[in-house]
């Protein structure tokens, strides 16, 4: 039985995404980034569908173990490495990449020579001022690290969705100062510098968002830049009523009908990861056609401004992102981004996967 909120993952369109993302840094290798359960899409199913990727990125160990455990058998990065025995462990027992960027780490390295990692990624600080090591460290620890694994070294950028930020400039000049006379593989760009910094397409790059279908830039939806939705998120018309001019819809109220109006209310809400604070007016797809989100979304359910479409019925179905409705535009309703609302879809929605894997 197919729940009443339903999302479908479209395997080829991440597929394609992937080759767009090796158009764009063509002589780039390319870590797929699928943290976050593949960015709220399957984290197994995404592996699946993009093998041909030269490597796969998670945040944590347990998701890499996930994969392992799933059978996956590429390189697989730990953008947060481990931070004790444990976790370290669980790097040399499934050849994991940690990412390194504290002296603990490299301590706990030394600390357990007797075992090796199959290879290491150093991920200096250049200007986020989250994880990263000061540069002005990085030699030393190169050097220290080089005695016990093969290492390539990488950075993270804060602005690089900004195009006029002066940071990202700033960033890769540090960068290249300090890597300068070193032979290492390394890797910078994550989504919007792989589309829009192209001089960042050095060995490695970490597409992530762009994957997924997603623009990183504010304003801008995925489909300008030639990438496919991969993620479609459905409900269907659960009831439908008339509701006089001057009454109001929903918790607190606070919609008035400004005249006699047709209310659907589809069964998706914020228990499903729509977000709360999505506005009235906000618009969705029902048979295809646009419709308007009134009143507050609630848990379970949201009421839809059918005026315009007199003949939905129950059982309609409406699509709240995906092709045809980006959910940057949902996003930006809600002043938040694409990556959260992808990331928020709770279990409760059925995932659908169509294509090959
Ligand atoms: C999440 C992440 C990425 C991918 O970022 P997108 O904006 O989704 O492309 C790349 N590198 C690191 C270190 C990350 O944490």
């Amino acid at each position: 039985m197919r729940s009443a909120a339903w999302a479908v993952i479209d395997l080829d369109a991440l597929k394609f995404n992937l080759q767009k993302v090796k158009h764009f840094a063509p002589d780039s290798k390319v870590m797929a980034v699928i943290k976050s359960n593949g960015y709220g899409h399957g984290i197994c199913e995404v592996a699946g569908a993009l093998k041909a990727a030269d490597a796969f990125a998670v945040a944590r160990v347990d998701e890499a173990v996930k994969l392992r455990e799933a059978g996956f058998e590429q390189r697989i990065a730990v953008l947060e490495g481990f931070s004790d025995i444990d976790e370290l462990s669980l790097h040399y027992q499934f050849k994991l990449e940690p990412i390194i960027y504290t002296d603990q780490q490299l301590l706990l390295l030394e600390k357990n020579r007797s075992q090796t990692l199959s290879h290491c990624w150093l991920k200096i600080d250049t200007g986020m001022h989250r994880l990263g090591i000061d540069p002005e460290l990085f030699q030393a620890f190169y050097e220290r690290i080089s005695q016990l694994s093969a290492v390539s070294v990488m950075t993270h950028l804060a602005c690089a969705d900004e195009l006029e930020h002066s940071a990202t400039r700033l960033q890769m000049e540090l960068f290249n100062r300090v890597t300068k006379n070193c032979p290492a593989e390394k890797s910078v760009a994550n989504s919007a510098a792989i589309m829009e910094w192209p001089e960042l397409n050095v060995e490695w790059v970490r597409p992530g968002i762009m994957l997924y279908g997603v623009s990183p830039f504010s304003g801008k939806f995925g489909e300008e830049h030639g990438l496919k939705p991969v993620m479609s998120l459905h409900s269907k018309l659960i009831s439908i009523k008339n509701v006089k001019r001057g009454e109001a819809v929903g918790y607190g109220g606070n919609y008035l009908c400004n005249n006699d109006c047709r209310v659907g209310v589809a069964a998706i809400g914020y228990g499903d990861g729509l977000p709360r604070q999505i506005k009235s007016g906000t618009w969705i797809l029902l048979n295809g056609k646009k419709v308007r989100i009134i009143g507050r979304v609630s848990m379970d359910m949201i009421t839809i401004d059918l005026t315009e479409q007199p003949e939905a019925e129950v059982g309609d179905v409406c699509q709240l992102w995906g092709k045809g409705v980006p959910v940057e535009n949902i996003a930006e309703s809600a002043d938040t981004i694409g990556y959260t609302l992808l990331c928020g879809v709770t279990r409760r929605v059925q995932m659908i996967y169509q294509g090959k894997s």
